[in-house]
């Protein structure tokens, strides 16, 4: 079984259950506010209701966004998440071997996340892989082509 099937597969089941549709579309920012409310947390001590909820949202849309396939969420919600572990760390000033181990963790999952983001290939890499240009006025022209079909110049 590979990723891509249990990948479908969960987005099947999750798009048959009706409370976990509705916030599938959502599930981007849902994950940047769960990261943004782990950080204020850092800073402004939130009821302990607040952030448990937020803990389980941020799960929720972890495993939502492995279903849409969406790595390049995960992998800002990972990283930042990871980030933010150390933080708190730095600001406690104790470090504990349970944090260290979760930065490990959030930070290789956003890792695989981040390389599973499809890559945007951009208009140069091609240009400098397959299309040729006339020398003189810059027109695209073919490898099998003598003369270039705007200006009449020998390729
Ligand atoms: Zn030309």
């Amino acid at each position: 079984m590979t990723f891509n099937n249990v990948s479908k597969e969960l987005l099947e089941y999750i798009q048959s259950k009706k409370f976990l549709a509705f916030p599938l579309p959502f599930a981007n920012i849902l994950i940047f506010a769960c990261v943004i409310i782990r950080a204020v947390n850092l800073f402004i001590r939130m009821d302990p209701t607040i952030t448990t909820i937020v803990f389980y949202l941020f799960f929720l849309s972890i495993v939502l966004l492995l279903a849409k396939g969406d790595f390049r969420s995960l992998a800002i919600g990972l990283g930042a998440n990871a980030i933010i572990i150390l933080l708190r760390m730095i600001i406690n000033g104790f470090i504990g071997v349970p944090a260290i181990i979760d930065i490990i963790i959030y930070g290789f999952l956003a890792f695989i996340a981040f390389k599973k983001t499809p890559i945007k290939t951009d208009a140069p890499v091609i240009e400098n892989a397959e299309v040729k240009k006339c020398s003189n006025c810059g027109s695209v022209v073919s490898e099998n082509m003598a003369f270039c079909n705007d200006c009449g110049q020998k390729i």
